[in-house]
């Protein structure tokens, strides 16, 4: 490769905007720095912390996540949690017998600069503080999004004075921590779990030039190699790694062959060609979900932020995992798969990546046999997906916790926080809206809108009042347990059973083969269908036609109102202000409750009843979840609230972009990155998915000059553009046959030849 390639290659993009960087070392904030600027392609996660050893001895082990590998921590604890394999980047570089760089603090200028647009995570530095020589030190390091098994890593060293011997040694670091190891091999590795029956392997290649020239190593034990030579002004030295990781969901299948094929198909490729791949595969990406805003380059650069780790953590090829609360960007949640894959990410890979969200939905219907499980145990009918969910669909939820005072909180989620299923539910339906994939919805989607219809028919109990009730439940408020009615709970839970009503209605219609298969199978009767309709139609809501509101749990009017202002600059949570049981009893709420339900399904809400509801709520939340301000956000925006809308759109960025906030070493906030996507497009430009077609009804804040975005629906690909001073809406069709977009309420053709613009009242 030519000395300009490689120069352009270790330089990142020079549009600032695709970049996020940081210069020097500050201890403090580094656990920050190693979350945000993770490079993961939703097979591999790694954190994007320092490679370069501080002395003799390593920074914490450099952590790598492969999706799926869970393990639990002895035959008696049912908790799964996701794994942090061998890291792979360690660099060493020694004079004499010591150390080139003793401390982080002593390399001059360092940086790192993340480089969404290319996907990679880049470094630099001087090591200068050594009398007779000093090195540049540039680095590179990604894992493919074209072949998700491979990672990368290069390593260049521009000596720029000195004439001395250098030693620099690659190496693991926490080779089979926590694991059990089957084979070391000096570039193979494989290991397996203790006790989740889980195999892991990595392969590896490492190789040193020097100016141009391939220096052969020493390997002084496995997954270690090591190069000595006489240094030189104006030497370029460079080390180019290789990773492949394959895992093994069975015991009897050895991943080793596979790890080893992959790395042997990357090298023959040569790693620049692994560079120009990836890139290619990420330039393709950004091109179907490209995000513009006009005026505001702050919230412009944190939706690309939040779609470059959106883009990061889904795996099209792998239906038998989904994605964390924190992505593979660290360990909180235990890798844990909750709601906010559904309800706050699921929307953007169905708009802009439906091969990704419809592996993310298969995971539910592989894992549907756990669902089951916990519905039976229970003592209900149908499947009732886990609150926490890992590899098996078994329910994971943790019974106890270190709550944030630090005292051990019994955690009820688990039988609790059943809104999940309807979660689930409410996912699949958007994804059939939005694609309209047929063979998706025979071999999976139907069964699981049929199966959790099922369980709320039988889950929700018909009283001498004539109305059916779930009692003993968790909202997503989770501040309030044990609750009657949860308003989110039951409305959700009745558009869940009306939809597999629907279902049922257009299998037996459209693919009565089919539907004889499901009926037979799942054993469905026409007398269970009628129980179905009567539960869906005499469900208790809590809504009061009178105030137009809905009351977020049977009782909640009755509890203590508490000024929130009065709260004001407050470091920790409400519930640790109050303490847990006197928040139970106070209207004071962690998290959007009844404002999700009207982001979630606004036509529940007639009328000025949209605008009550939020302005009864909104006031009474407490924002102890980072779920929430987004949704707030999006309901915000929708309602024309601009500057709220904006305000809380800035606070969900700032929960992973600002330096402030050192919550975030546990990993970063998916649903909160996901949210501002939503917020941008389902909030601001005000997108809602219809049978005929889809609808805006844009209305942007003040400093938004335009909005523009890429969808994709039914087979097309979309793009729209909100011009907010010329009062325009511009959508081209790239692909795909007309269709109908209604804008403002007014409908519109748009037609593959020519970009439809309309006037915006
Ligand atoms: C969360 C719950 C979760 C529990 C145990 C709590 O902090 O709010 O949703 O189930 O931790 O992981
Ligand atoms: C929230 C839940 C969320 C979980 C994982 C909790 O704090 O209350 O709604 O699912 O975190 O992000």
């Amino acid at each position: 490769m030519g000395l300009f390639e490689m120069e352009s290659l270790l330089e990142p993009t020079s549009d600032p905007t695709w970049l996020l960087a940081k210069w020097g070392y500050d201890p403090v904030r580094e656990e920050i720095y190693e979350a945000r600027f993770a490079t993961s392609n939703g097979f591999l996660g790694v954190r994007g912390g320092p490679a370069v050893g501080h002395g003799w001895r390593w920074i914490e082990p450099h952590r790598i996540y492969i999706a799926g590998l869970f393990d639990t921590t002895g035959p008696d604890h049912p908790i799964p949690r996701l794994l942090a394999a061998p890291g792979w980047l360690q660099v060493r570089i020694i004079t004499t017998g010591e150390p080139l760089v003793h401390d982080l603090s002593e390399v001059t200028s360092p940086s790192a600069t993340l480089d969404m647009r290319r996907g990679v995570l880049l470094t630099g530095g001087r090591l200068a503080d050594h009398p007779t020589v000093a090195v540049r030190a540039r680095t590179l390091r990604l894992v493919s999004l074209r072949e998700r098994a491979i990672g990368l890593h290069v390593v260049n060293l521009e000596i720029e004075e000195g004439k001395i011997e250098l030693t620099l040694e690659a190496s693991f670091e926490g080779l089979g921590l926590g694991l059990v190891t089957e084979r070391l091999e000096q570039d193979l590795g494989t290991w397996r779990t203790r006790y989740s029956g889980k195999r892991l392997a990595i392969a590896a290649a490492s190789s040193l030039q020097i100016d141009g020239t391939d220096i052969a190593p020493a390997k002084p034990g496995p997954f270690a190699w090591s190069w000595h030579w006489k240094t030189r002004p104006g030497q370029t030295v460079r080390l180019v790694r290789l990773i492949a990781v394959a895992r093994g969901d069975r015991h009897d299948a050895d991943p080793g062959p596979v790890a080893a094929e992959k790395l042997g198909a990357a090298k023959r490729l040569g790693w620049n060609k692994v560079v120009q791949e990836h890139e290619a595969a990420w330039a393709e990406r950004w091109q179907r979900s490209q995000i513009e805003i006009g005026g505001d380059p702050a919230a412009e650069q944190a939706l690309r932020f939040a779609v470059y780790h959106l883009t990061s953590a889904a795996n099209p090829a792998d239906e038998r995992v989904s994605i964390g609360a924190r992505g593979l960007t660290g360990e909180d949640y235990n890798g844990h798969v909750f709601w906010d894959t559904e309800i706050y990410l699921l929307p953007f890979y169905t708009l802009t990546w439906p091969e990704a969200a419809r592996a993310l939905l298969m995971y539910r219907f592989w894992t549907i046999d756990g669902a089951r499980a916990k519905a039976a145990a229970m003592g209900w009918r149908g499947a009732m997906y886990a609150w926490e969910s890992a590899d098996t669909g078994a329910e994971t939820t943790p019974q106890e916790v270190v709550g944030p005072d630090g005292r051990i909180v019994e955690i009820l989620c688990g039988k609790e926080e059943q809104h999940i299923t309807a979660d689930v539910a409410y996912a699949v339906w958007q994804y059939w809206e939005a694609t309209r994939d047929e063979q998706f919805l025979l071999d999976a989607g139907a069964e699981i809108l049929l199966e959790t219809g099922r369980f709320w028919s039988s889950r929700a109990q018909p009283e001498p009042d004539g109305y059916c009730h779930i009692r003993g439940v968790i909202g997503p408020d989770e501040y309030h347990e044990q609750i009657d009615d949860n308003a989110f709970t039951n409305v959700m839970a009745r558009w869940n059973i009306r939809r597999a009503l629907d279902v049922a209605a257009m299998l037996r219609e459209r693919w009565p083969d089919h539907w004889a298969d499901f009926s037979s199978r799942l054993g469905l009767t026409d007398t269970e269908l009628a129980q179905w309709r009567t539960v869906a139609q005499t469900m208790a809501t809590g809504w009061s036609p009178q105030t137009g509101l809905f009351e977020q749990f049977a009782g909640f009017f009755g509890l203590e109102d508490i000024d929130l202002s009065a709260y004001e600059g407050r470091s920790v949570p409400m519930d640790v202000v109050l303490g847990r049981q006197r928040t139970q009893r106070t209207k004071v709420i962690k998290q959007a409750d009844v404002v999700a339900l009207l982001g979630l399904l606004p036509e529940e809400f007639p009328g000025d009843s949209a605008a009550t509801n939020f302005r009864y709520y909104e006031p009474r939340c407490s924002h102890g979840s980072s779920l929430s301000c987004a949704m707030h956000a999006l309901v915000a925006a929708r309602l024309g609230y601009f500057e709220m809308a904006l305000r809380y759109f800035q606070h969900a960025v700032a929960i992973d972009l600002a330096d402030t906030h050192t919550a975030i070493a546990g990993g970063l906030h998916m649903a909160a990155l996901g949210g501002t996507w939503l917020t941008a497009v389902f909030g601001f430009a005000g997108l809602s998915l219809r049978t005929d077609g889809l609808a805006l009804d844009p209305k942007l804040p003040a400093s938004w000059r335009s909005l523009g975005f890429g969808i994709e629906w039914r087979g097309r690909r979309l793009k729209i553009r909100i011009d907010a001073q010329d009062r325009l809406l511009q959508a081209s069709l790239e692909t795909g046959d007309a269709m109908a977009l209604l804008v403002n309420g007014r409908r519109h053709e748009l037609r593959p030849d020519q970009a439809t613009v309309c006037l915006l009242g």
